[in-house]
């Protein structure tokens, strides 16, 4: 019985790059070094954006990197159902309403939030009884501040309704939102421990509340610094982040060891060894939630 699951998920829009490592590399440090399990989970919903091929050539990245996952991997696409059951859930919980606005109607109608502009409320409590036009479906939002203790950037605070408005948890054009499928995956998957990237830390009180509205157990959470260009944007296929370089295996572990504080002995030049002794060394309390530009 293992009391540490932790998983990498990466989204299949294109190679594995700098950035995308290094959280890969930081999830699965903090996993080995508790003895846990680590999964993979493709999360492939986001159907326009995934590059066919792509999530092949990350799991060949990850293998040829000495990052092996345990289990096999999963992929949201194939989790649908489970979706629609937590959205029945919330339903029924009277939780959620069906939400018809345009987005140029909510722009005219809202302010900007800290992530996006702000659900003016108008679906909220006017009962639609046509389902039969394109609706999404939108969580209510409390009007209450979340608190959690994150292990590298420390205590956060967020009022889900004052700075994030009712989200979107299925578009009107049926695909299911990111922060649905990635509570309810963590949830099936009984992932205790959530180590990603801190450009999600923005999310992580909304997945709090979808675990709270659904019954589900609170995971840890630790976001580690990402890699930002020069213009301070985060490395991704948008700002055209090169593939990792699989020539140089060692030398991009290494560097990638660095951004998380390890410097690792010059003599080592296996993965393996490398992956050994980093886990030996692993100490996230060491980590700098400072961003790092390369
Ligand atoms: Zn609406």
């Amino acid at each position: 019985m293992s009391y540490y699951i932790g998983r990498f998920a990466p989204s299949p829009t294109g190679a594995l790059h700098a950035g995308s490592l290094l959280a890969a590399v930081g999830s699965y440090l903090e996993a080995r070094a508790h003895q846990g399990k680590w999964l993979l989970r493709i999360e492939d919903i986001d159907t326009p954006r995934v590059v066919s091929g792509s999530a092949t050539q990350i799991l060949n990245t990850l293998e040829a990197f000495g990052l092996y996952w345990d289990e096999t991997e999963t992929f949201q696409s194939q989790n649908t159902e489970r979706y629609h059951a937590a959205l029945m859930q919330l339903q029924q919980n009277d939780l959620v309403f069906p939400c018809i606005c345009s987005r140029k109607q909510i722009q005219q109608s809202s302010h900007l939030g800290i992530d996006g502009y702000i659900y003016p409320g108008t679906c909220r409590n006017k009962a639609l009884t046509d389902l039969t036009r394109a609706h999404a479906w939108r969580l209510k939002t409390p009007d209450r501040i979340f608190t959690f203790n994150d292990r590298i950037v420390g205590i956060q605070q967020q009022n889900l309704a004052r700075e994030i408005g009712d989200f979107v948890l299925k578009r009107a054009d049926g695909l299911w939102a990111y922060q649905l499928a990635v509570v309810v995956d963590d949830a099936d998957s009984e992932i205790t421990h959530i180590v990603r990237g801190n450009d999600l830390l923005i999310s992580t009180a909304r997945q709090i509340y979808l675990q709270q509205c659904l019954g589900y157990p609170e995971p840890v959470y630790a976001h580690l610094p990402i890699l930002v260009n020069a213009t301070g944007q985060k490395l991704s296929k948008q700002t055209l982040a090169p593939a990792v370089d699989t020539q140089s295996i060692i030398a991009v572990l290494k560097q990638t060891l660095k951004y998380l504080s390890l410097c690792p002995p010059h003599e080592i030049d296996q993965i393996s060894d490398l992956l050994q002794w980093a886990t030996n060394n692993w100490h996230i309390e060491n980590i700098s939630y400072n961003n790092i530009t390369v």
